[in-house]
Order: structure tokens, then sequence, then C-alpha cells
């Protein structure tokens, strides 16, 4: 199994001589299993890229998993040019909208309603069908098994656990490890902090030994102040949450918008030099880089 990475920032794309390193794409990760199949975890603007290559190799069977569908995690889907040509068969899997109740097929519906979009979404020539996932129920794909596991993030939002091939990986999509709600000294502090606890554990459990961890990194423990309950996590959790699953490779990615190669490379220095003990090989997610596990 391998995988590449098409898009690693988060939020908006950021195109530019300030982003040329690591890359301006929104989230979009390729993954090859050793006889082929094709997953895609997340369909941000990196999708765009990542289906040009694939005209050649046409017709294709891709199935993309939608961690959530905050639009930087949805914005290649509509420019997913294999949905226009016949032949090709694409698989969309995510979680059902909590307020809507509907699944993962209202996605590209909405984003190719008239006002947003020139084509329908019932004007697609390729077969494209729509799988709704429940955390913890796992599915296949060729060789490989999938686990949906429910990640904390403002809207329903799954993290994937793919083992194939005889290794494994956890992607995160969004995530901030969930603040107890509550004031220490009230009723109800205690009993949500145990159900804070028996997830961190569970999670701890799902992902432990992943050859590949990639996570929402996207704050400084300094930015996180102020970014409580926006739904990502920082560089520290990361590291917190690698150690305890013993995760071969840690690597960080949804890169904050704002933030340059130039201070990505100066924390990447930070991290490494603080880290020099740990048992897990730290990387920052750059576009274009593929990893075989
Ligand atoms: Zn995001
Ligand atoms: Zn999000």
């Amino acid at each position: 199994m391998k995988f590449k990475f098409w898009g690693v920032r988060g939020s908006i794309p950021t195109p530019g001589p300030q982003t040329n390193k690591y890359g301006g794409n929104t989230t979009c990760i390729e993954i090859r299993t050793d006889n082929n199949d094709l997953i895609i975890l997340d369909a941000g603007t990196g999708l765009h890229q990542l289906t040009q290559t694939l005209l050649p190799q046409m017709p294709i069977n891709a199935h993309i998993l939608i961690t959530h569908t905050h639009w930087d995690h949805i914005h290649g889907l509509p420019f997913c040019t294999p949905i226009y040509i016949a032949d090709n068969k694409l698989t969309i899997y995510g979680g059902q909208d909590l307020k809507t109740g509907e699944g993962i097929e209202r996605t590209l519906k909405v984003q190719m309603q008239h006002s947003f979009f020139p084509i329908a979404e019932h004007e697609l020539k390729a077969d494209v069908s729509y799988k709704t996932v429940k955390a913890g129920e796992k599915f296949r794909i060729g060789e490989a098994v999938i686990t949906p596991v429910l990640m904390n993030h403002p809207v329903i939002n799954f993290g994937y656990r793919i083992d194939c091939d005889g290794k494994s990986l956890f992607f995160t999509g969004d995530y901030e490890p969930q603040l107890n709600i509550y004031e220490p000294d009230g009723s109800e502090y205690q009993n949500f902090q145990q159900m804070i606890d028996e997830c961190a554990d569970s999670l701890v459990q799902t992902i432990q030994g992943v050859d590949a961890l990639i996570i929402d990194s996207s704050f400084t423990e300094a930015e996180y102040v102020h970014k409580k309950n926006w739904g990502h996590g920082t560089y520290s959790g990361a590291l917190r949450l690698a150690t305890q699953a013993k995760v071969k490779r840690l690597f960080f990615t949804h890169h904050e918008p704002t933030r340059t190669d130039a201070e990505l490379d100066a924390i990447y220095a930070e991290l490494l030099t603080n880290n020099q003990q740990m048992n897990c090989e730290l990387i920052i997610a750059q576009e274009g880089v593929e990893v075989v596990l």
C-alpha cells in the first residue's frame, strides 16, 4: 500500500510563492493498494490535479472517502473530471448529516445547484454512487478493510483506518480532541470527563501501531489558546496521540492557511529538536510526496 498527498492545506486553497514547497491545495490523499485499487481520502481542491493524472487510465474505478462536508474537503468534487465521462465508476462514502438526516449523496447535489454550478448532478455521465458509513462499521474495498471512526469536529466527521497488504494508516480528517464543556466544580464535569477519557482510550486502541498517522495539526499551542472549539488540533496533541498509540510515522497536515513554507520549516525544526527521543518518524505533509508503507 502507498499513498500520495495531493492537498495538505486547511480551510482554503493558498496558492502563491510562500506556499510553493508544502502546497496550497486543500485536503486530498490518493491511496493505492498493491492490487492498484484506488481509494481517495477527501475531495479538497487537490482532487482536481489528482484526477488529471487518472484521465489516461480511464475507465477508472475510484472510491472517495469523505471525512466531512466542510468546503475544504469537498471543493474538488464538481471538478473531478472522470464524473463527466461515461464508463468511469466512482463511489462516494460519507456520514449522515445530523441536521438534514440525509446521506453523502446530498453533497454533490447541493454543490451543483444551478446558482452555484453550470452542470447538475443528474447530468453526470459516469456511474456515481453513494454509501453512508457509520462509526465502527467496517467495510471492504478490494483487499482493503476500512474502519470509520467518529472524530470530534463541529459537523459529523469520520477518521478512517485503512488496513491492506499487511500495512495500516489512519487519517483523522479535521479533529480537535474533545474539551470538557463543564466547569471543574460542576456536578456534570466528572461524568463528561469520563466520557471524554473513554473516547480517547478507544481512539488510541483503534489506531494502535499504525504504520502512518495523518492528523490535523492546524495550530501551535500558542495559537490554540485563542482557537479552542474551532475543531482543529495542535502539533503537541498529534505528538501525544502518536506516542500513546505507538504509531510508526506521524504526518502533520491541514496546515493553517496563513502558514508559510518558512514558518512550517521552522516549526518542523523545533519539533525535531524537542522530540529526539520519540520512537516515531515525524513528517510535515507535503503536496506531491508519495509514501510507500
Ligand atoms: Zn478542514
Ligand atoms: Zn472541517
